[in-house]
């Protein structure tokens, strides 16, 4: 298979690197540089992150303590500690990790709140009935809050085992990407 170079710029102090695309696959894969099978991409990123290491210290920094404090947190997860000072510092521990890989924030609420009393107000225009009425609202409301937590906490986003393919983008009036 023949290599794909790409030209990359650090959106730092713009400096540029090339070397092989793959390079990024293996880093943000699951499996380790094959020195054998990609020497190149492993060189490429040894460059990528020297120059890390090197020219922006404190960034990198940040990353390496995040990366260690992530680790210590999963082990103390694996623990039952009935303490709540503990349990309050690992929760900081996922709120943090949380707030740093959000994807998508809520758009504004109070347009989609007012679409959904809109349309309702339009179905009682109809209905006086006040069984159907709740039945309309509770599946209009149903089906409002289940695309908001879909869009928030993403279960299908990605296949289980497949990690490369992007889904299909979607707009949401609830979500402003
Ligand atoms: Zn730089």
């Amino acid at each position: 298979m023949s290599e794909i170079a790409i030209i990359i710029r650090c959106g730092l102090c713009n400096k540029a690197f090339s070397g092989p695309r793959e390079a990024f696959f293996v880093a943000l894969g699951a499996h380790l540089f094959n020195p054998a099978r990609d020497g190149r991409g492993a060189r490429f990123f040894e460059a990528i992150s020297r120059h890390a290491i090197q020219e922006h210290a404190e960034i990198y920094g940040a990353a390496m303590g995040l990366s260690t404090r992530f680790m210590n947190w999963k082990v103390t997860e694996m623990f039952k500690i009935d303490d709540p000072q503990i349990a309050d510092l690992q929760d900081r521990m996922r709120w943090m990790v949380h707030q740093q890989t959000i994807r998508e924030r809520a758009g504004d609420l109070s347009v989609r709140a007012s679409d959904l009393a809109r349309t309702l107000m339009a179905f009682m225009e109809h209905n006086t009935n006040f069984a159907e009425i709740e039945k309309y609202a509770q599946g209009l409301f149903e089906g409002s809050l289940s695309e908001l937590r879909d869009r928030l906490e993403e279960p299908d986003r990605y296949p289980v085992g497949d990690n490369r393919k992007p889904p299909e983008e979607r707009n949401s009036p609830i979500i402003a990407v």
